[in-house]
């Protein structure tokens, strides 16, 4: 009898991952006898859980909040997670990696841009800020930090500068939110990496208006919950393009897919799932 592979995701909370409709539905598009779960772990329970699904024969892991960090110490991260601090997939051989950057450069590059001596503002610091920086550095992008406190930027700066020392890529610089409408000015890609705009957290808040973006400048937020934040409502009115979280989203489950299953993600197909799922979300919330 056939054996059906189990994946899943761990973190606290868990429930409203997206994760085992967007990958559930590559599997079955690709006809892989595979089942995809939400686990929810304590933080105490990192390692027992990492080591119970490698055990088990789980074919692979994502790790979501606030169990990235912990994962590093029961995997075999490699040189970006090591880098980044943090891991999201995890393979069948415990091979760790983070995809969260490649999620957001992928997006951009389906998007049409052209990553490579682009400037980009990335607004924020947090751990998505980190994962995508390091990846726009790779990919030789101008990367300019802005982040409500200029310390933390900083920090973000130097880490990536000494980890890119040897590799020839893009630039990094560190400033605050208060010189936003010149940065603003400099840059062809504004990235919201941060909690603004985020329902239930900063709920209709923006960081940057209309009338502070110029023609031509390509509008991303990372922010997926509502779909059309505040930012990108700013940057329609502004008739500007705009890339929302669902893009980052969908492009870093497709790189987590492919080290799994060495296949090509069936990418349209796991982003119109997760769009339909957002969208009965919504329309429930609504409705409360
Ligand atoms: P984090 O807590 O590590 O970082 C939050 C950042 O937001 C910090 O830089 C903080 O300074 C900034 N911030 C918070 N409140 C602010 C305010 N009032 N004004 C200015 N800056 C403020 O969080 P994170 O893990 O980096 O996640 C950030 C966002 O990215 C979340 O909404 C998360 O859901 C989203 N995210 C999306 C994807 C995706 O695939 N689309 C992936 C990862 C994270």
């Amino acid at each position: 009898m056939a054996v059906t592979t189990v994946y899943g995701v761990i973190g606290s909370p868990v429930g409203h991952s997206l994760s085992p409709y967007m990958h559930n539905a590559a599997f079955n598009a690709l006809g892989i006898d595979a089942a995809y779960y939400a686990f929810d772990v304590d933080k105490t329970q990192v390692g027992n859980a990492i080591r119970g699904a490698l055990a088990l024969g789980f074919g692979g892991l994502n790790v979501t909040f606030p169990l990235k960090k912990d994962a590093l110490l029961y995997c075999n991260p490699d040189a970006l997670s090591k880098r980044l601090g943090a891991v999201n997939t995890i393979d069948r051989n415990g091979e760790g990696y983070n995809t969260d950057g490649i999620g957001a450069v992928s997006a951009l590059k389906e998007a049409g841009i052209t990553v490579k001596g682009t400037t980009v503002l990335l607004l924020g610091a947090g751990g998505a800020a980190k994962a995508i920086a390091a990846q726009l550095l790779v990919a030789g992008a101008r990367v300019l930090i802005a982040n409500r406190t200029e310390s933390r930027s900083l920090i973000l700066a130097r880490q990536m500068t000494e980890a890119n020392v040897d590799c020839g890529c893009g630039d990094v610089e560190a400033h605050s939110l208060v010189e936003i409408d010149h940065l603003v000015n400099e840059a062809r890609v504004l990235i919201n990496a941060t909690t603004v705009g985020m329902r239930g957290v900063l709920d209709g808040q923006t960081l940057v208006r209309a009338h502070q973006m110029h023609s031509g400048l390509v509008v991303f937020d990372v922010v997926y919950h509502p779909l059309e934040t505040p930012l990108l409502r700013e940057a329609r009115s502004a008739g500007l393009q705009t890339i929302d979280g669902v893009k980052m989203l969908v492009h870093q489950g497709a790189a987590s897919f492919a080290l799994w299953t060495a296949k090509e993600p069936p990418v349209q197909i796991m982003e119109a799932t997760v769009r339909e799922r957002l969208l009965n979300v919504n329309s429930a919330e609504n409705e409360d």
